[in-house]
C-alpha cells in the first residue's frame, strides 16, 4: 500500500437536531478513513461558528469544550477530517476555510490542480491568503461570486460558477452565514452521498456518517451540485440544469458501524464473514441465472469476451489470483491478474473483446481507477467488484457486482476480501453462462456450493482458538513463511500480507513448488512455516507434492503449521501444528482457509501490542497513485 494518502471525511447537515452533535458524531464514523486534522462550521443564524484543530478529533472536541459548545448552537453545519496534500497539517491549514469576511465556510476533499493560477488571480485582486492550502482559493472565489454579477446572492449558482473553473478532483461543501439553512456541495471524482431523513438532510463522504439517522441515500453523479435544506435536496449539473441522481437504501445499519463489544473492528469483521458472504451472494441468482447488480454491457458483448484482466491492489489483488483459477477453469478464457499500479504503465494489449474486472473495496482506489480509465480508453469493457455504492470505480464501469460485506473499518481487509473472492466467482459463473461453457444446471450447482460456504466459515470461526493460542506463542518470531499451491497460493500471499500489515513482521508467501528455486534458502531452525494444503480428494496429485514440500522444510528445521481439510490423515505426521478446516469444493477452499490466517495475524499483532484496526503507515482507501 502507498503511504501517501488522500482520504479525508466530510459531513454536512441541515435539519432539526443540534448540528454540532450530528457533525462531530458523523466525523467519528469517518475516522477510519484516516486523517491528520479536523474542524467544524456551524450556522448559528447570525454568524458561522468555526473551530479547527490539528491532530485527532479528540483535540477538536477538547477545543470545543474549552471555548464552550453553547457558541455552536444551530441546526445546520458541516465538518471535515483532513489528510493534508497542500500545506502542513497544522491548525491554520485545517478545514473549514473561509473568505476574508468570514461569511463563507468551505470543506474540501481532493486536490485543486489549478490552485496556483487561481491564487495568483485572487492575490492580484488584493485577497490575502490565511493558509497554504489549495482549498482556501475556493472560499474566496465563491465569496466573490456571491457578491457580484449574475450569481450575486445565490450560493448554489456561485458554487457552480466556481466549480466550472476548478481542475482536479474535489468534493466541496459550502455554507454561508446569511443562509444557515442551506448547505451546498459539489463533486467531481471524489466521493459524496446525500442522506435523506425526515425534516433533515445530510451530505457525507460515505453513508457511515449518517447511518444512525437514515438509511435512505442518494448517489451523486460526476460534476453535480446538490443543495440540501431541512425539507429536501436538489441536484443540478455544473451549469444549473436539473440532473438525476440515484437513490438507494443502505442495506446495513448502525450496529455494523460500531464495535459491538469487540476490542477491535477487525475482530468483529472476521466474525461477520459468514454474513458478508451470504449477503454478497443474496439476490445474485434467480431463474437459474447468475445476475450482476448493474449491467450496461450486452449479453453478446459478454459472449465475445476473449480475454480477462483482473486489476486490483493489495488483498483485492489476491482475490483476483483466486478468480484466475476459477474463470480459466469454468470459462476456458485466458485470465491475467495485474497489480493496478503496474497495469497501465505496461502498455497492456486491450481491445473491445477484453473484459477488465476491477476489484476495489472502497471503489476509490486511485491506482485501480486510473487502470480502468486506461482500459476504457482502449475500448475494453470494465466490470467493477466493489463494496461501496456510488463510488467512482463502479460509476465508470460497464457492469458492477457489489460485495455486500457492509462497512469494513479495520484497515487490513478481512470480510471484504472474502466477499471479493465470492463476487469474483459470481463473475466467473456469469461469464460461463454467457459463453455457454457451463450448462445452467452446472451453474446452479456451483452456486449452491458457494451458498454452503457461510456455514463452513461459521464452523472455522468456532475452532479458531487454537490458532489464536499459536499466534500468542509465535509472536516473537522474526519471520513467517506461507506456502500453498493452486488456489492455496493466493491464500499464502494473503496470509503473509496480513502478517506484514498487522504485526509488522517479515512474512512472505510462496507457491510451494517455487521453494526449491530459491526461497528454501530462507529456512532455518525454528522458522514458522504455514502451509495451506489442498484437498486430498480434489487435488490428490498436488496434495502429494505439497507433502514433499513440507518434508523439505521440516528437514531443515522449520516449525510447520498446516492448514488442512478435516480427515486429511496423511498430513498429520508433517504438521507440528495442525489446523483443520471443513472440506469444500476445490476452488472455494480459499474462502475457508484464509480465516485461520487472519486470526493468526491479528493475535500476533495484539500480543505485540499493536493497534489491529489502524496499522502504522496505512490508510483504508488509497486514493493517490
Ligand atoms: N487538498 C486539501 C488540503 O490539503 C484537502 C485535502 C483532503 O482531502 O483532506 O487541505
Amino acid at each position: 500500500m502507498a503511504t501517501l494518502v488522500r482520504v479525508c471525511g466530510i459531513v454536512g447537515y441541515v435539519g432539526h437536531r443540534p448540528a454540532l452533535d450530528v457533525v462531530v458524531n458523523g466525523l467519528k464514523r469517518l475516522e477510519y478513513r484516516g486523517y491528520d486534522s479536523a474542524g467544524v462550521a456551524i450556522g448559528t443564524g447570525e454568524h458561522l461558528a468555526m473551530e479547527r484543530k490539528a491532530g485527532r478529533l479528540a483535540n477538536l472536541e477538547a477545543q470545543l469544550d474549552a471555548v464552550g459548545r453553547a457558541r455552536f448552537a444551530g441546526t445546520s453545519g458541516m465538518g471535515h477530517t483532513r489528510w493534508a496534500t497542500h500545506g502542513a497539517p497544522v491548525d491554520r491549514n485545517s478545514h473549514p476555510h473561509s473568505d476574508t469576511a468570514g461569511v463563507i465556510a468551505v470543506v474540501h476533499n481532493g486536490i485543486i490542480e489549478n490552485f496556483a493560477e487561481l491564487r495568483a488571480e485572487l492575490e492580484s485582486r488584493g485577497v490575502e491568503m490565511a493558509s497554504d492550502t489549495d482549498t482556501e482559493t475556493t472560499a474566496h472565489l465563491i465569496a466573490l461570486a456571491y457578491t457580484e454579477g449574475e450569481t450575486k446572492a445565490d450560493l448554489a449558482a456561485s458554487v457552480r460558477a466556481v466549480a466550472r473553473r476548478l481542475e482536479g478532483a474535489f468534493t466541496l461543501v459550502i455554507t454561508h452565514a446569511e443562509v444557515p439553512d442551506l448547505v451546498v456541495a459539489a463533486r467531481r471524482s471524489s466521493p459524496l452521498v446525500v442522506g435523506v431523513g425526515a425534516g433533515e438532510h445530510f451530505v457525507a463522504s460515505d453513508v457511515a456518517a449518517f447511518i444512525e439517522h437514515t438509511r435512505e441515500a442518494v448517489e451523486l453523479g460526476q460534476d453535480q451540485v446538490v443543495t440540501i435544506t431541512r425539507d429536501g435536496y436538489a441536484v443540478t449539473d455544473f451549469h444549473g440544469e436539473p440532473a438525476s441522481a440515484k437513490p438507494f437504501t443502505v442495506s446495513w445499519d448502525l450496529a455494523c458501524a460500531e464495535k459491538g463489544g469487540h476490542e477491535y473492528f477487525m475482530l468483529k469483521e472476521i466474525e461477520e464473514q459468514p454474513e458478508a458472504l451470504a449477503n454478497t451472494m443474496r439476490g445474485h441468482f434467480g431463474n437459474g441465472r447468475v445476475l450482476l447488480d448493474e449491467q450496461r454491457i450486452s449479453e453478446q458483448d459478454l459472449r465475445d469476451v476473449d480475454k480477462v484482466y483482473v486489476v486490483a491492489c493489495g488483498s483485492a489483488y489476491h482475490s483476483g489470483l483466486v478468480a484466475k483459477y476459477a474463470i480459466e477453469h469454468w470459462c476456458r478464457l485466458p485470465v491475467e491478474v495485474e497489480l493496478a499500479s503496474e497495469f497501465r504503465y505496461r502498455d497492456p494489449v486491450l481491445d473491445r473483446d477484453t473484459l477488465v474486472v476491477a476489484v476495489s473495496q472502497s471503489g476509490e482506489t486511485a491506482d485501480t481507477l486510473e487502470a480502468i480509465r486506461h482500459a476504457r480508453s482502449q475500448k475494453a469493457r470494465v466490470l467493477a467488484v466493489c463494496n461501496t455504492n456510488g463510488a467512482q470505480i463502479p460509476r465508470e464501469s460497464d457492469a458492477v457486482l457489489y460485495t455486500h460485506a457492509g462497512p469494513e473499518i479495520g484497515v487490513a481487509s478481512t470480510k471484504a476480501f472474502l466477499a471479493q473472492i465470492a463476487a469474483n466467482f459470481l463473475v466467473g459463473l456469469a461469464l460461463a453462462q454467457a459463453r455457454g461453457t457451463k450448462y445452467p444446471d452446472e451453474v446452479a450447482r456451483e452456486f449452491a456450493e458457494l451458498e454452503a460456504i457461510p456455514d463452513a466459515v461459521r464452523r472455522v470461526l468456532s475452532t479458531v482458538e487454537e490458532m489464536r493460542a499459536l499466534g500468542r506463542r509465535l509472536a516473537d518470531s522474526k519471520a513467517v513463511l506461507f506456502l500453498g499451491r493452486h488456489v492455496g497460493f493466493p491464500v499464502a500471499l494473503e496470509g503473509a500480507l496480513k502478517l506484514k500489515e498487522l504485526a509488522y513482521m517479515h512474512a512472505e508467501g510462496f507457491a510451494a513448488g517455487e521453494l526449491k528455486h530459491g526461497p528454501i534458502a530462507l529456512i532455518e531452525d525454528g522458522l514458522p512455516v504455514v502451509v495451506v494444503m489442498p484437498s486430498p480428494k480434489g487435488r490428490a496429485t498436488l496434495h502429494g507434492k505439497l507433502l514433499s514440500n513440507i518434508s523439505e522444510v521440516q528437514a531443515r528445521g522449520a516449525r510447520t503449521i498446516v492448514v488442512a481439510e478435516e480427515g486429511d490423515e496423511r498430513v498429520r505426521p508433517f504438521a507440528d501444528h495442525l489446523i483443520e478446516i471443513p472440506a469444500v469444493a476445490t476452488l472455494l477452499q480459499p474462502l475457508v482457509a484464509t480465516v485461520p490466517l487472519q486470526v493468526f495475524s491479528a493475535e500476533i499483532a495484539r500480543t505485540r501490542g499493536y493497534d489491529v484496526d489502524k496499522p502504522r503507515n496505512l490508510a483504508k482507501s488509497v486514493t493517490v497513485e
